[in-house]
């Protein structure tokens, strides 16, 4: 081991490289040493510069937390290596996680079961990612501990990621309801993280089956060491086994939402492997199936969309809605979704700017002479009210609005403003952004995502009984329990 001099002086003249091998980083380590040595002495080592030219590969912190770095052996074999913190799932909350403690001086090694990182992150806001949201309130998460979620939005808001998004130069547009979105691709908030990521050293193997995870008793701890990670490597038609030790494991595999996305029950194994508790689980912000009638009626009008206020349970939502070849969509339903139960029934507002009954019996006064589809038409389109009328009035069709007697241009106001519709089920984790329920938060800290129970076991991100309404909420939720936890591993 070899002491390097206290200094904060930069290695402006060593060469950059990403993907260093052993020779290059001697060398560049080398090179180092000699520019440190001939620098001002005594000053704090700043990790990140030196992290930011992969020399986190050849040096390792002296201690935890402190700021001396020594220069590890290079003849170790970095398959055996331990690592201070493992993380599962090279998602939103993972990488952030990640990011945070190797920007403290933690070694982490990131194991993601998929053939890549980050896939939800490139394929949510449409291909723009919906990251943040201007206004993040705790009313905005579902949660059985609406107060759970408090904490970690506080320490790492909106602004916090908005800034990091900034700093690396990404273009960003606000939209309605104050998201925020990229202006070219959710391409580069998964780079961005990668390049924090690659920045302060992390390790990411991808392909990973994990076999066995080992809680190690202190009796026979080693170096640090509390968990004992088995896995495999899926390399062509082969796979190579690791065992790796790590003082923390980070769940972050997200939850059962969109299997080809990534979605695992994998973190709710391991909490209940721990005796963590789960709370139910069921698919959030998904759309609505009919089998009755009104499977036909929104075949028919599959790709309309109209302007609503949907309601269930005292929540409404006031935003568009999407007729789809299976039944309702669009971000009214998805909303509402995450408040709906099976067998409970919806109420969608056609005409969320009008008392329709009066409207209609006023409509009768001033164009006596109209047939009801001509005013509604202007409203709610042609293809919509067609329907609407085989529903509700096929045998006034001609009918003049004069011919409706009052009460009966009421019933249908009623109708028009309070649409009562009982859906079959929803369209399932198949295409659900997020999984309600899941790891039961009042066995795990606010302040940390340690569990209560397991010493250096964390869980972040959609594991957890934490769900956000859609317009970037469940993002935010990722980067703010993803860094909390990474202040703490
Ligand atoms: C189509 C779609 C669009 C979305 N759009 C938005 C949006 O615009 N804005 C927003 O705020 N939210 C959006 N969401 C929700 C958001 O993507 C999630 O809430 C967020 O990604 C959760 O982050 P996470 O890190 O907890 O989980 P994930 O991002 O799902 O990451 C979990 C990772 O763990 C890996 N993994 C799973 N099991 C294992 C295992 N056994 N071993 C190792 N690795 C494993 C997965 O492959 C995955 O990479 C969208 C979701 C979907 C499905």
């Amino acid at each position: 081991m070899l002491p390097i001099p206290q200094t904060s002086a930069r290695p402006s003249s060593v060469t950059l490289f990403n993907r260093p091998n052993i020779g290059a980083i001697e060398r560049c380590a080398q090179e180092c040493l000699q520019l440190l040595a001939s620098k001002r002495q005594g000053s704090a080592y700043d990790s990140r510069r030196f992290s930011m030219i992969g020399l986190r590969h050849v040096f390792k912190p002296a201690k935890h937390n402190s700021t001396g770095y020594y220069l590890k052996n290079p003849d170790n074999n970095k398959d055996q290596e331990n690592y201070d913190v493992i993380i599962f799932g090279g998602g939103a909350a993972g990488l952030m996680c990640a990011l945070t403690a190797a920007n403290r001086g933690r070694r982490v090694l990131v194991l993601e079961k998929s053939n890549r990182i980050g896939k939800k992150i490139l394929m949510s806001g449409g291909g723009r990612c919906n990251f943040t949201n201007l206004s993040i309130e705790p009313e905005n998460f579902l949660s059985a501990n609406p107060h759970f979620c408090k904490s970690a939005l506080k320490r790492y808001t909106q602004w916090d990621f908005i800034k990091l998004v900034e700093q690396h130069g990404i273009a960003y547009e606000e939209r309605k309801h104050q998201q925020l979105f990229c202006k070219d691709s959710a391409k580069e908030i998964l780079a961005m993280l990668q390049r924090e990521c690659e920045a302060s050293g992390v390790r990411i193997m991808t392909h990973i089956d994990i076999s066995s995870i080992k809680s190690i008793s202190p009796s026979d701890e080693k170096a640090g060491a509390s968990y004992q990670i088995r896995f495999l490597k899926r390399e062509n038609e082969s796979a190579k086994s690791y065992s790796i030790n790590s003082e923390s494991l980070v769940v972050a595999t997200g939850a059962l939402s969109v299997p080809t996305l990534g979605g695992s029950g994998m973190g709710y194994d391991i909490a209940q492997k721990f005796s963590i508790p789960l709370t139910d689980r069921r698919a959030g912000l998904v759309p609505f199936m009919f089998t009755d009638q009104l499977k036909s009626v929104c075949e028919r009008l599959s790709g309309v969309s109209v302007e609503v206020e949907v309601s269930c349970h005292s929540q409404s939502f006031s935003e568009s809605m999407l007729f789809t070849h299976r039944g309702i969509s669009g971000p009214a339903i998805l909303q509402i979704s995450s408040y709906w139960n099976p067998g409970d029934t919806i109420s969608i507002n056609l005409l969320p700017q009008l008392d329709a009954s009066t409207w209609l019996c006023q409509s009768k006064k001033t164009k006596p002479k109209n047939l009801l589809k001509t005013v509604l038409q202007k409203s709610l389109g042609k293809a919509l009210v067609s329907e609407l009328q085989q529903l509700w009035w096929p045998n006034e069709a001609e009918k003049p609005l004069a011919e409706f007697s009052d009460q009966r241009l009421k019933q249908l106001g009623g109708q028009l403003n309070h649409w009562q519709l009982k859906p079959s089920g929803t369209e399932g984790y198949r295409t659900a952004e997020v999984t309600l329920g899941g790891v039961d938060t009042d066995f795990i800290s606010s302040r940390t995502m340690e569990a209560k129970n397991q010493t250096g076991l964390f869980f972040i991100g959609e594991v957890l009984d934490v769900s956000g309404h859609l317009g970037g909420y469940n993002f935010q939720w990722a980067w703010s329990s993803g860094y909390v936890a990474g202040l703490e591993v």
